[in-house]
This record gives C-alpha cells, sequence and structure tokens, in this order.
C-alpha cells in the first residue's frame, strides 16, 4: 500500500508555521465576516499582505452556529438597501468559490399573530417595495398553502392572521461560507493562522501600530476587528467605549426526517423560527436569553420552552426526537443595526454588532469592509451603522425587523 503524498494543493489552506513579523492588514476573527473582508482586499483591491488570526477553528464562532437565514426584508432604508446587495451577492457565491454552499431560495414567511404584528409588516412591505425588495402581506391561506402540516389557529392560542411573505429567504450551509471566503483568500496569498489569539493592541498617539497576540507580536497600521461576541474585549484593548452587550442565542436540531417543509417561517409572537435542512433535520431557533452572558452554552429550558411553541404550530412532530442543541453569543446594539466601519482610532476598524442577524450580511460585510480598511474611507452603503450614531443620537431603527426573525 502506497500512501498517495503528492496532493498538489491543500484542500482547503496553506499551514503556516510561522507569523510573519508585520502584515499590512491584520483581521482579528476567522468567522464568515473576517475571511470575506480578507477575501475581498485580497480579490478586489490586490491587498495580499493580510492575516486572519482567529483563537480557535474557522467558523467557530456564530458563523458556524447560526440557523442560515438568509433575507433583506428589513425596516430602514439603511437596512433594506444594505441586505439586499448581500442577498444578490449570496447568488453567485457557490460559483465564485467553486463550492457547494447548499444555497436554497425557499420564501420566508414572518407570521402575524395580532393586528400589531400586520400593521409593522405592511410598513415593511411597503419600505421593501420602495426599494425594489420583493415583499408583501399575505393572508393565512397562503400560509396554510406553502406550509400544509401547520396548525393555522396554532393551538388556538394564538390564530395565524396573515404573513410578510419574502420570497428572496433563504437558507444555506454555514460552515461551507467560511471555508468558502478562507480557501478563496489562502489562494489570493492572505495568510490564516488558526489557534492564534489576539491578546492586546499596540496603539500609539491614536494610531494603530500593531498586536499582541499569542504566538508573538506583529507590527501593522491597520487592524480589522470582526469578532462578534467578543468585540467588548477587543474594544477595551484600544479603549474604545460601545454600547455593544452580549447574550446567548441558542439553536437546536431535530432528527433528520423526509422533506415537508419548504419555507423558512419565523413568528415573533411565539418565538420560534424554523427552517428544514438540506438534509431533512429541522433547524430552530428562538429569541435571546434574557440576560447578559459572555458564554456558549445551552440549556434544558430553551428545548422545553421551543418545543412548546413548535407543537403549538406543528402538533405531529411530538414523537420528533431533538438531536442537538448550542449557542453562540450575539453581540447586541440598542437598535437592533450592526456598527461598523471606521473609529476615534486611526487604522482600527470596526464590523461588530451582529446580535442574531449577521449571517446573511457576510459577503456585504466582507464587501463594504474591505474597501473601507483599503481606501480608509467608509464604503457609502454602511455610513448608517457608524458607533458615532449612538452620540449623536441618530440610531438606526431595526428591532421590528431584526428581532427573533432572522
Ligand atoms: P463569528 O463567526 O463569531 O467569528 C468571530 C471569530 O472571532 C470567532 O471564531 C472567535 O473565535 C474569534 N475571536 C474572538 N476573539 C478573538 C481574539 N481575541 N483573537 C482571535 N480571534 C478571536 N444571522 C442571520 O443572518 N441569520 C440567522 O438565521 C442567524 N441565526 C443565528 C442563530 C444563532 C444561534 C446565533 C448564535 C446567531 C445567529 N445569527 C444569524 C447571527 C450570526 O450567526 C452572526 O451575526 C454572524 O455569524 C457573525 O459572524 P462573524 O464572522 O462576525 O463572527
Amino acid at each position: 500500500f502506497a500512501l498517495n503524498k503528492k496532493h498538489p494543493e491543500p484542500r482547503m489552506f496553506t499551514p503556516h508555521a510561522e507569523l510573519k513579523s508585520s502584515y499590512d492588514v491584520v483581521i482579528i476573527g476567522g468567522g464568515g465576516h473576517g475571511l470575506a473582508a480578507a477575501y475581498y482586499l485580497a480579490r478586489e483591491h490586490g491587498i495580499t499582505n493580510v492575516c486572519v488570526l482567529e483563537k480557535g477553528y474557522i467558523g467557530g464562532g456564530n458563523t458556524g452556529r447560526n440557523t442560515t437565514i438568509i433575507r433583506s426584508n428589513y425596516l430602514t432604508p439603511e437596512g433594506v438597501q444594505f441586505y439586499d446587495e448581500s442577498v444578490r451577492l449570496w447568488q453567485d457565491l457557490s460559483q465564485d468559490f467553486d463550492l457547494n454552499l447548499f444555497y436554497a431560495n425557499r420564501g420566508h414567511f414572518t407570521l402575524a399573530h395580532t393586528d400589531a404584528a400586520l400593521r409593522t409588516m405592511r410598513w415593511r412591505a411597503e419600505v421593501n417595495k420602495h426599494y425594489g425588495v420583493a415583499s408583501e402581506v399575505v393572508g393565512p391561506e397562503v400560509v396554510k398553502e406553502a406550509a400544509p402540516m401547520i396548525d393555522i389557529t396554532c393551538g388556538g392560542h394564538a390564530p395565524i392572521l396573515g404573513a410578510l411573505y419574502h420570497a428572496p429567504g433563504s437558507v444555506a450551509r454555514h460552515d461551507a461560507v467560511a471555508w468558502g471566503y478562507g480557501r478563496g483568500a489562502d489562494q489570493r496569498g492572505v495568510e490564516i493562522h488558526q489557534q492564534t489569539e489576539v491578546l492586546g493592541i499596540d496603539v500609539q498617539g491614536g494610531k494603530v501600530k500593531g498586536v499582541q497576540t499569542s504566538r508573538g507580536y506583529i507590527a501593522t497600521g491597520k487592524v480589522l476587528c470582526a469578532v462578534a461576541g467578543s468585540t467588548p474585549r477587543i474594544l477595551k484593548m484600544v479603549d474604545i467605549k460601545s454600547p455593544i452587550y452580549i447574550h446567548p442565542l441558542q439553536a437546536m436540531v431535530s432528527e433528520p426526517v423526509k422533506p415537508w417543509l419548504d419555507p423558512i417561517l419565523v413568528s415573533g409572537s411565539l418565538h420560534v423560527y424554523i427552517s428544514q435542512s438540506a438534509r431533512g433535520e429541522l433547524v430552530m431557533g428562538a429569541s435571546l436569553d434574557p440576560y447578559e452572558l459572555h458564554g456558549t452554552r445551552s440549556t434544558l429550558d430553551f428545548v422545553e420552552g421551543l418545543t412548546t411553541h413548535m407543537l403549538e404550530m406543528f402538533p405531529f412532530l411530538s414523537n420528533v426526537k431533538v438531536m442537538r442543541q448550542w449557542a453562540g453569543m450575539a453581540d447586541m446594539t440598542p437598535d437592533f443595526a450592526p456598527v461598523m466601519g471606521k473609529t476615534p482610532v486611526e487604522g482600527f476598524y470596526l464590523d461588530s454588532g451582529w446580535g442574531t442577524w449577521g449571517f446573511k450580511a457576510t459577503p456585504v460585510c466582507g464587501k463594504t469592509m474591505a474597501h473601507t480598511v483599503a481606501t480608509d474611507t467608509t464604503h457609502p452603503l454602511i455610513t448608517g451603522f457608524s458607533l458615532d450614531r449612538f452620540r449623536n443620537y441618530a440610531l438606526t431603527g431595526e428591532k421590528g425587523a431584526a428581532s427573533v426573525g432572522h
């Protein structure tokens, strides 16, 4: 037996034994956002002397823990245009990467169980249509037609009165997104260093000079922070205050069952969202845990609460087993919009405030942050998400479109 040792290329990434002493750009965080920024820095700006530092393994943060819902039916003009651009980018990504992301366009229903919820949906539908995003309010009969197994009265507790239907709503395989961006960046010369934690940031005279890591010091003039649930820790290193706070967000999957659910369903009132993955598992999530915690433990309380509401919608699932549960650390903002762009520290750029809604934004974040870092000019699509909006009382209020319904 002869082992084939002649693979011409590494299967995914080139391993690098050593860190260089300096890079043009250091990206902290090997989640989808950090890797996407590295990819577009190399592909669109020709900046390849870049390293991505990841304290664990790539995609091991919220990128590999989310429920993969992709949509653009937000509430504010800033949000709708930004996420719409992301949805456009998603559609070509498998092709771009030559890697199957299992991107599946399913259609997305946000269910309304009250008149107040219907009113917000009409508002969202009008804003969406104004910006050319397919979004419309539909009656309960359309929901029943799309998901025939649903109990439209939800056990008689919370009858479905209508829904916001968003045809572009999709799901994708989340870890493949990190691998695709990582491999694409690697092929263009970016270095990815896993098991490498940033412990400090060297700022002198208000400018970034380097980063201290668990494997030594790196000199650099530009640092992009893309660490989601660890954002407050990194911001402490550069002495920047932000209103970001961390809450756990949990999710779970069932055992695989035959395909029976095509669309993605979200109920803000029952705190449930559900889709069926390509391999038949029901992917289910709920709202945030109601307390601040920097940790990823998952609870029995969560499973009990979520399954109760699931059974109100789909009583026939009572014998289906829950297979896995987990949590991520959601970096929440007071207005439920992200925090992106330049900061008061020269050379320190921020991609954060991704709370429960940042997976769908991965491609557009990569593109807009790469532009911002490369040119030191804020990309026009992210001006509404600047950190100083909190000081200027100019919030971008997305709560009506961001909470529960990813
Ligand atoms: P991450 O993927 O968390 O990557 C950050 C990385 O930084 C981590 O890998 C971490 O290890 C690393 N890091 C941290 N500190 C350091 C350090 N000091 N040095 C080096 N590396 C460091 N969004 C949607 O759009 N749709 C959804 O359906 C959806 N569902 C969700 C469900 C759950 C349960 C959760 C938790 C989140 C959900 N989200 C969803 C949100 C989405 O997952 C995140 O907003 C998004 O993945 C953030 O990506 P990221 O690359 O910024 O962060």
